[in-house]
């Protein structure tokens, strides 16, 4: 017997549309306010095929909402003295809003160093100590962009986190740590999973919420999900598959995001939004 999904989409792509749309309006208010139109530079090391697809798709949806963008390529051979010099420089150009490093940026730079070089202030994709720190405190400031895309998400379908117990497979800097400290921060009861973690599905059955964050194809089976859970699946491997098993997993699951058009847009949709309001800090409010 075939079962037929329960599960609502969470529907990624068409959040980031009206997300992109708002961000538009706030840049043409900027421009015709200031005479300026908001500019994301974006650094990038290298050729690796991944990487210049990211920068570009951020490029074209910058030009989409009228954001400037200003791309400093660098060769893979680069130091990491050369490469916080470039950085630095991007901070301190006031013609300059915000600032994207793309990482990975290959294994002899020191990434932390290149990371903090960008002004807190210009931090539109959240990866400086100091905007996770801020972010942990519930302090103003940028947040890591696919987690803050995830929270809007949630919030965009009416997820009260109040006292569910959320469980965040994967701890990375980017992306699994700060969407436990997001969800902490609305008052879920917060559990991380990562590679070490002993019985990973017994986890996951009592998941409430579960985010999957592993880059991992189909580590999370559709039948632990606990029925009724909402199911926020970040992973992103070749093929367009997510972390999570899909179709076993909407059969169990209350909302669950497609892989794509689930969180994927949503990043984006974040960087872009961070970049005008760090514009609209720099230039004065409206
Ligand atoms: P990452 O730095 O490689 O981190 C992966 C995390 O998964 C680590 O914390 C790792 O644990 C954990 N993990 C690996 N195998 C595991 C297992 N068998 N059981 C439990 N945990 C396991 O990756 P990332 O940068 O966070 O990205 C994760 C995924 O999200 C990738 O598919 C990436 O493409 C995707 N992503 C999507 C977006 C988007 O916009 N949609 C943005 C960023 C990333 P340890 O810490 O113990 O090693």
């Amino acid at each position: 017997m075939t079962r037929t999904p329960t599960a609502r989409l969470m529907d990624g792509a068409g959040l980031a549309r009206r997300v992109n749309a708002a961000t538009a309006s706030a840049v043409e208010e900027i421009r015709r306010r200031t005479g300026t139109a908001p500019c994301l530079a974006t650094v990038l090391v290298g050729e690796d095929p991944a990487s210049v697809t990211y920068v570009r798709m951020k490029q074209t949806r910058c030009a989409k909402a009228g954001i400037r963008s200003r791309h400093i390529a660098l060769p893979a051979s680069v130091g990491t003295g050369e490469l916080v010099e470039a950085v630095a420089a991007l901070s301190h150009d006031p013609e300059v809003h915000g600032i994207l490093l793309q990482h990975p940026v290959g294994p002899h730079i020191d990434e932390r160093a290149a990371f903090e070089a960008i002004a807190p202030d210009k931090d539109v994709d959240g990866v400086t100590t100091h905007s996770f720190a801020a972010m942990g405190f519930g302090l103003p400031g940028f947040v890591s962009c696919t987690p803050g895309g995830i929270l809007r998400l949630l919030d965009e379908y009416g997820v009260d986190l109040a006292g569910r117990h959320a469980v965040v497979v994967g701890r990375s800097a980017i992306l699994g740590r700060p969407a436990g400290m997001l969800l902490l921060g609305r008052d879920a009861t917060v559990t991380y999973a990562h590679s070490r973690t002993a019985d990973l599905p017994a986890l996951v059955r009592e998941a409430d919420v579960l985010v999957a964050a592993t880059g991992r194809p189909g580590l999370i089976r559709g039948a632990d999900i606990k029925p009724g859970a909402v199911v926020v699946d970040a992973g992103y491997g070749p093929g367009n598959v997510g972390d999570v098993e899909f179709g076993a997993a909407a059969e169990r699951a209350s909302l669950i995001t497609p892989v794509p058009g689930g969180v994927g847009p949503m990043t984006i949709a974040v960087l872009l939004a961070q970049t005008v309001e760090a514009a609209r800090r720099r230039l004065g409010p409206a």
